[in-house]
């Protein structure tokens, strides 16, 4: 069963990536953000207090998305897809722990590599249709900051676990396909 890892900056493409590997591969997607926003939609209890966290372009406690996958886990018979998660190191941990826990493990971690001037050009361009409250100039950089501080040290996580496969996100849509499914099937 492949449990996949997506890994990449705000703007990197991971969500045009995810639909892609999660129709090939048949993988359940759980996306992170997405979970997120619906509690807001929602207007749930839990939204309602993640709003303004999101908003500044700052992550979400880490309980809070360790619930969430926890639950997707427990639920999933047919493999997963992670998109947006693990976000810090603690959070690869605590990723290893549930997946023990349910006697699977992560298969690997694609990063999508896409230099800062391209992914500031991509989230601001998504502004203009997104409609989403985070995609605007003063949010992105924040959140690039929080990326470049928190998250990117998850990639020496898996680096470290030999599980680390580096993809050029920079391209055709469907070149970037091809290379991580490329890279999958080598395993
Ligand atoms: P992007 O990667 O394009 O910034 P996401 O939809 O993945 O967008 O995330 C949007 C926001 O949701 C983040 O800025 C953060 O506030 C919150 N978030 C998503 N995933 C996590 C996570 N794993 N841990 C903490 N916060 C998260």
């Amino acid at each position: 069963m492949l449990n996949i890892v997506l890994f990449g900056a705000p703007g990197a493409g991971k969500g045009t990536q995810s639909d892609l590997l999660v129709a090939k591969y048949n993988l359940n997607h759980i996306s992170t953000g997405d979970l997120l926003r619906k509690e807001i939609a929602d207007q749930t209890e839990l939204g309602k207090r993640i709003k303004s966290i999101m908003d500044s372009g700052s992550l979400v406690s880490d309980d809070i998305v360790v619930e969430m996958i926890d639950k997707a886990i427990a639920s999933d018979t047919q493999g997963i897809l992670f998109d947006g998660f693990p976000r810090n190191v603690a959070q690869a941990e605590t990723l290893d722990k549930l997946m023990a826990k349910y006697g699977r493990s992560i298969t690997c971690m694609v990063s999508l590599d896409v230099p800062n001037d391209e992914l500031i050009r991509r989230m601001l361009e998504r502004a203009k249709i997104s409609g989403r409250s985070d995609d605007n100039e003063e949010t992105i950089k924040n959140r690039l900051k929080e990326y470049e501080n928190k998250t990117l040290p998850v990639a020496s996580y898996y680096e470290k676990q030999g599980k680390h496969i580096k993809v050029n996100g920079v391209g055709k849509v469907e070149d970037i396909s091809a290379s991580i499914i490329a890279a999958i099937e080598k395993l």
